[in-house]
């Protein structure tokens, strides 16, 4: 039985403006009015209500399964199978899960909305722009749901003195009128998820790279998502770098604590970034993960777990729109599916995340 419903409302690594990292995340319920959070915000209203267009506007696509589609490409081919980004043995559906349809004399904003506020919890990783965005664009449309944000000390606080501070954003927290409120998080602390009975965040905190003027470490976030009632587990990642990279123990510690708390068969998908491809030099990285790190990480899971990651689910995010012939996104994928086989991961099943889809796991 599945666990979660995980909605790509975005999971682009720029430089295109757009599309930006937004998950949207659920219990797998078809009921019109079931709860959502989100991990990150880069998009958010604009591409609920374009999922639930297109659904609305097509009904019979929704039935029919998406194996056939094609995927915008901006490279050699102007379209490309979804077949090639997505490993066969994911389930995956067009636009949003389960539950997406438009009540009775529903318009398509009025849904889109409904959807919207249905979201009670926001889950940042880190406050860069592309994470972001939509929490300040889409704030207008809260003023009658309560919604909580939730990010380490160093994600609320800056959300706080450059965002929303009065001159980039209105300060939305210094108001009575919308129900919105932001609190910092504790890292390895789970907490409940109070519009989801059974689950539960913990935040686990990773390296980002350094700032560029005063070369600060820049903090991100992986969070831990658990299912106490079916006990499967799902992590979505933000921005980070691998520890060869940091010189720090921080994905060490996190694959640690999922050795501690969840079981390799209860662990359901891993979404994690992959910016660049591996013709990028480190210094070039800027905090990211191309497919060689990104694989000698997955290699530290599968160690720290003792087995091979037999039937995990990764989904890759975060793919940097670089200049080239081909699709980055089928370059990194098709480099980090040759390193993983060659270096014995196991049968991982590795997928990129889909702006528009939903991958039920
Ligand atoms: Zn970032
Ligand atoms: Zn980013």
């Amino acid at each position: 039985m599945a666990s979660f419903e995980i909605s790509i409302l975005g999971a682009s690594g720029g430089p295109l403006d757009g599309g930006n990292q937004g998950i949207l995340l659920s219990e797998p319920v078809g009921d019109l009015n079931k709860k959502y959070i989100c991990v990150d915000a880069g998009s958010g209203l604009r591409q609920i209500a374009s999922m639930m267009a297109q659904c609305h506007l097509n009904p019979d696509s929704v039935k029919s399964n998406c194996w056939n589609d094609l995927i915008e490409s901006l490279y050699e081919n102007h379209e490309e199978p979804l077949r090639s980004f997505v490993d066969q043995k994911c389930l995956i559906i067009r636009g949003l899960g389960s539950g997406n349809g438009l009540a009775t004399d529903e318009t398509i904003m009025n849904g889109a909305l409904r959807v919207f506020s249905n979201i009670e919890e926001y889950y940042i990783t880190h406050p860069h722009l592309d994470h972001v965005a939509a929490l300040a664009i889409n704030s207008p449309a809260c003023s009658d749901s309560e919604k909580t944000i939730w990010g380490l000390r160093p994600t609320v606080e800056a959300l706080h003195k450059h965002i929303f501070n009065d001159v980039v954003w209105p300060n939305l927290f210094a108001q009575t009128k919308m129900k919105l409120r932001m609190h910092s998080l504790e890292e390895y602390q789970s907490r409940p998820v109070k519009c989801l009975p059974h689950w539960f965040v913990t935040p686990l905190r990773v390296s980002h790279g350094l700032t560029v003027e005063s070369r600060l470490p820049c903090t991100s976030t992986v969070f831990l998502i658990q299912n106490t009632s079916t006990e499967k587990a799902v992590v979505i990642c933000g921005d980070l770098e691998s520890d060869v990279m940091s010189k720090k123990r921080h994905l060490a510690n996190v694959w640690k604590h999922l050795r501690k708390t969840v079981p390799l068969e209860n662990l359901m998908g891993i979404t994690i970034e992959c910016s660049c491809s591996n013709a990028t030099k480190d210094e070039h990285l800027y905090g990211h993960m191309s497919p060689n790190y990104l694989v000698h990480e997955l290699k530290e899971l599968s160690r720290a777990y003792g087995r091979p990651l037999d039937g995990l689910q990764v989904i890759i995010l975060h793919v940097k729109m670089s200049p080239g012939g081909r699709d980055p996104r089928l370059v990194i994928l098709q480099e980090v599916r040759q390193l993983a086989a060659a270096q014995g991961l196991g049968n991982v099943n590795f997928s990129i995340a889909l702006q528009g889809y939903t991958f039920v796991l």
